[in-house]
């Protein structure tokens, strides 16, 4: 398999909002559940948990990231409709739900979407193409 066209931040955020690997655009490419990571992308052979330090403290700031924004964004909502009779209870109701469905939902978007930083941050090395690129040649002849 050759290696994917190099593309652009705003691409791979894209490709990262949809699940996609950041890298090669492969749909549904790291996750084989909800919470169930694969090591590598499904299409690329990437294997996308790169041994530098703090992807998974990335990953889990984007989460809180992403849940504050949408938090935030149904709180500011939420008073600017009802203002100047602000339903307080409803809406700590309503933002708590918004923080759980974001924070549990959002929870592989976090991890793709922090992938596409971390790919733009720290572009993959060579020995790193040679891995994918012969991780993908091994699922491709095994099928
Ligand atoms: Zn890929």
């Amino acid at each position: 398999m050759s290696q994917p066209k190099s593309v652009g931040l705003p691409t791979m955020l894209v490709r990262g909002l949809f699940r996609r690997c950041a890298h090669c655009g492969g749909r549904g490419a790291f996750f084989t559940g909800w919470f169930a990571r694969a090591e590598r992308c499904k299409t690329c052979g990437f294997k996308w948990e790169r041994d530098l330090v703090g992807f998974q403290l990335g990953a889990a700031a984007m989460n809180i990231i992403m849940t504050g924004g949408a938090v935030l964004a149904t709180m500011g909502i939420g008073v600017i409709v009802t203002y100047p009779e602000v339903p307080t209870w409803p809406l700590i109701a309503i933002v708590g739900s918004v923080a759980l469905l974001v924070g549990i939902g959002g929870f592989p978007t976090s991890y793709t979407v922090w992938l596409a930083v971390d790919v733009r941050m720290h572009p993959l090395e060579p020995e790193e193409l040679a891995d994918a690129a012969a991780h993908a040649n091994a699922q491709t002849q095994a099928q």
